[in-house]
Order: C-alpha cells, then sequence, then structure tokens
C-alpha cells in the first residue's frame, strides 16, 4: 500500500497579476511542501511581496490559480477569513497596534478570530513570547521595544495563531545591522521545528542555509529554483549570478 502524497501547502499555477497595464506577475509557478522553507530573492520591483500577497489574497490574481492548505483561493467563494487564520504574515514593517501592549498584540485576534477564553490566549502568547526571547517584555508597549524586538513580536503574534504557514516579506529589511541577527535565529528555530515558510529576504547566508529551496524572480517571473545551496553557491543562469554578485 502507498500511502497517499500530502497536498503542498502552497500550490501555484500560471499566476497572473497586473496592475493596470502594468503587468507584475507573468505566469508564476510555485509550490511549497509542509515543513519546507522556501526563500524567495529577486531584485526590487521583481513582484516577490506582489507574490507573497497573492497567496492570501491581499492582492487579487488576475489569472492563474493559487491553493493554499488545498483550497482554491481564487475561487470566487472562498472563505478567504479561514484561510488566512491558518497563515501567518509578517511584514518589513512590524504592524504592531502601537497603543496596545505586547501581550495584547499577541492575544487580540487569538479571541476574536479563534474564540480563545483571556487566559488561553495569554497562556499563548506568553509562550511565544518567550520562543522569540520577550518573555519579559509582555507589558511594554511596543514603542519601547527596539526594532528588532518589535518584529520578534510580530512573529510571536503571528505564531499564536498556530499558523500552519508563515509568510515573511523582507523581515529585516527596516532593521539597524545589528539587530537583524536576532529576528533571523527566531525564523531559524522555527525553520528547525518543521515551519512551512515562505520567505522574501535579501540575507543570502540565510536562504543559503536556513532554506530548503531558493526561488530567484525577476521582472514577473521565476528564473531559477532549486536547492538553496545550488541557486546560491552554483546559480545556473546569468541573471541569476549578475544579481547575487550585487548582494553578495
Ligand atoms: P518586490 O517586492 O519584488 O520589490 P513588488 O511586488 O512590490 O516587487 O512590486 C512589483 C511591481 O508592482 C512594481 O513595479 C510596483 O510598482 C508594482 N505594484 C506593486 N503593488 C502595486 C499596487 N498596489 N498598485 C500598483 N502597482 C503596484
Ligand atoms: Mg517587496
Amino acid at each position: 500500500m502507498t500511502t497517499p502524497t500530502p497536498a503542498p501547502v502552497v500550490r501555484v499555477e500560471g499566476l497572473r497579476k497586473s496592475f493596470g497595464d502594468n503587468e507584475v506577475l507573468r505566469g508564476i509557478d510555485l509550490h511549497i511542501d509542509a515543513g519546507e522553507v522556501v526563500c524567495l530573492v529577486g531584485p526590487s520591483g521583481s513582484g516577490k511581496s506582489t507574490l507573497l500577497r497573492c497567496v492570501n489574497l491581499l492582492e487579487q490574481p488576475t489569472g492563474g490559480r493559487v491553493e493554499v492548505l488545498g483550497v482554491d483561493v481564487t475561487d470566487p467563494d472562498v472563505d478567504i477569513d479561514r484561510v488566512r487564520t491558518h497563515v501567518g504574515m509578517v511584514f518589513q514593517q512590524f504592524n504592531l497596534f502601537t497603543h496596545r501592549t505586547v501581550l495584547e498584540n499577541c492575544t487580540m485576534a487569538q479571541r476574536s478570530v479563534l474564540r480563545r477564553p483571556r487566559a488561553q490566549a495569554e497562556e499563548v502568547a506568553r509562550a511565544n513570547l518567550a520562543r522569540v526571547g520577550l518573555a519579559d517584555r509582555a507589558d511594554a508597549m511596543p514603542g519601547q521595544l527596539s526594532g528588532g524586538q518589535q518584529q520578534r513580536a510580530a512573529i510571536a503574534r503571528a505564531l499564536s495563531m498556530d499558523p500552519q504557514l508563515m509568510l515573511f516579506d523582507e523581515p529585516t529589511s527596516a532593521l539597524d545591522p545589528e539587530l537583524v541577527g536576532d529576528v533571523l535565529g527566531v525564523m531559524r528555530d522555527l525553520a528547525d521545528a518543521g515551519m512551512t515558510m515562505l520567505v522574501v529576504t535579501h540575507e543570502m547566508a540565510f536562504a543559503r542555509e536556513v532554506g530548503d529551496r531558493v526561488v530567484f524572480m525577476d521582472g514577473g517571473v521565476v528564473v531559477e529554483e532549486g536547492p538553496a545551496d545550488q541557486v546560491v553557491g552554483a546559480p545556473r543562469e546569468a541573471r541569476t549570478r549578475e544579481f547575487l554578485q550585487r548582494v553578495l
């Protein structure tokens, strides 16, 4: 007897997205299996954020198919809020609620979306704050934290929803260099714990070491993809080599 192959967590087929006359995604195919870490790299304006945003329908695709956790999110009848409940997103700008404590930031959606009682939500939040090294900052306001701490709080908030997929869009790009390492360390721990992750990043060392696969995009298409070590260490395509020379 053979075990059926589990559906990929993300399956993107022929994805297209235009803003007016500007076709930003020109037929993207991408899949992410459970437990995989896929790093998405490429020049500014190549469509990385748009691709990530199409995965949880923050942008509406203009063509192709996007399946997340077995659900076709391009189906007009999709219950997208239900899908989003299982997908954590972390942005370059941390997007914390500035007038709420760190703990409240981590409990609000648990309470309103998952309907968890306060005590349970706080227990989950504190566990995740400990996981990102912020056990002692639960009662702080976001503005009292460093950028790196705010980003780790944003990760704890996302994790508090028990996501099955985490999307990261340049999570360290807005940070002072000395704060980048702690955030990447938290992401590395998450990867080691088996989280399925799609990470847009310019941190090539991270992509190479933590990524299972690296996808290089340019001009709205996937130019090259493969094992992280191969794409970063021995790229096949001239465009990938040229990009890496600029960022490494
Ligand atoms: P990347 O994340 O790789 O830098 P983006 O996906 O942000 O690239 O952007 C790709 C292109 O899409 C850019 O030319 C950008 O101007 C355009 N774009 C992105 N979002 C919008 C939007 N909401 N409206 C119009 N154009 C957009
Ligand atoms: Mg971007």
